[in-house]
């Protein structure tokens, strides 16, 4: 780092509790120029089937980052001096309109990646990631999907004929044949079901699943081998839901499952997609009025940090 032009990343002039809270201390903006990635929070939260609050999710992940420094010292990267990061702000979403926030969402993330710029979505309730996925297939064609989650989010639920929550973003994207289901692996799947089948539903629209039991047998290490295996060089859309995380380490979510990953596990797993041909991501499902001191707030920033730190990778891999 050049000390006499400080990277605000770095908080070199500010201390975390200073300023105005954007990503990183990244500059809010929407000018594309250059960019290599958009942060961009989606806070929508009316696809929630139970508890709410993810609206509340981007800003406060924003607020959590500022406690974040420049250097990856386990992937041995600076995101954001390797790369031009903005803070391109909020989507404008309805709260009471589903449909028409979905339209929104697709929207901006398609104006983004027309400028090719790599999207780190900051949610909200996992409904977002369909109008994210509509984008990302437009542009990618179907694309590979690594899901962590508790939840497989396939239900074939439309209550009042009301086809869109945060429980069938999967099922959806599946039917409009946005992911190639030769490619789409969910992780840390665990809890309680509506019915015996659940599982099964979603096996037969072509997820793989790793049961959080099978995650814990085979440790860590073959659960990224895996994962990278499945993937291979396609490009690859990757969905992390919170509740993935057992709610010892990240109460603040609408969806709790006991027993799941430890904040080390998700960590890891996030760092075993190194070197993948990642197109993009979404963090979903953090509910600040649930948390407690903040800790999945900043369990997700960090996540959010070990996003941005392999997009740097992969450009400095590509540029070699
Ligand atoms: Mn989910
Ligand atoms: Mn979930």
């Amino acid at each position: 780092m050049d000390v006499n032009n400080p990277n605000p990343a770095f908080g070199s002039d500010l201390e975390p509790f200073h300023g105005i809270p954007t990503f990183m201390r990244l500059p809010a903006s929407r000018d594309f120029e250059n960019v290599d990635i958009a942060i961009v929070g989606i806070p929508f939260d009316s696809g929630a089937t139970n508890r709410s609050g993810t609206r509340f999710g981007p800003r406060k992940i924003r607020e959590a980052s500022l406690q974040l420094w420049g250097y990856n010292q386990v992937l041995k990267v600076a995101p954001t001096e390797a790369l031009k990061i903005i803070d391109y702000g909020d989507v404008s979403v309805i709260s009471v309109d589903i449909r028409a926030t979905m339209d929104r969402i697709t929207a901006d993330i398609k104006s983004i990646l027309d400028q090719d710029v790599t999207v780190v979505a900051l949610g909200g309730d996992h409904s977002i990631s369909l109008p994210l996925l509509r984008a990302h297939a437009s542009k990618f064609g179907e694309v590979a999907v690594v899901h962590f989650d508790s939840h497989p989010d396939t239900w074939d639920w439309e209550y009042e004929n009301q086809p869109y929550s945060h429980g069938t973003p999967y099922r959806r994207a599946l039917e409009e044949e946005l992911i190639d289901t030769d490619a789409y692996l969910q992780i840390g799947i665990r809890g309680p079901t509506s019915w015996p089948k659940d599982l099964d539903t979603a096996r037969e629209m072509g997820a793989q699943i790793l049961t959080i039991n099978q995650v814990f047998e085979m440790g860590i290490p073959p659960v990224i081998e895996t994962m990278r295996n499945i993937v291979g060089d396609r490009p690859v859309y990757v969905s992390l839901d919170i509740d993935s995380v057992d709610p010892a380490f990240a109460p603040g979510t609408g969806t709790p499952e006991v027993g799941g990953l430890s904040s080390y596990d998700i960590l890891q797993l996030v760092r075993g997609l190194q070197g993948l041909n990642i197109v993009g991501f979404d963090l979903v499902e953090v509910s600040p009025p649930y948390d407690h001191g903040d800790i999945t707030s900043i369990l997700a920033t960090n996540l959010a940090f070990e996003f941005i730190s392999l997009l740097a990778l992969q450009k400095t891999i590509s540029q070699e």
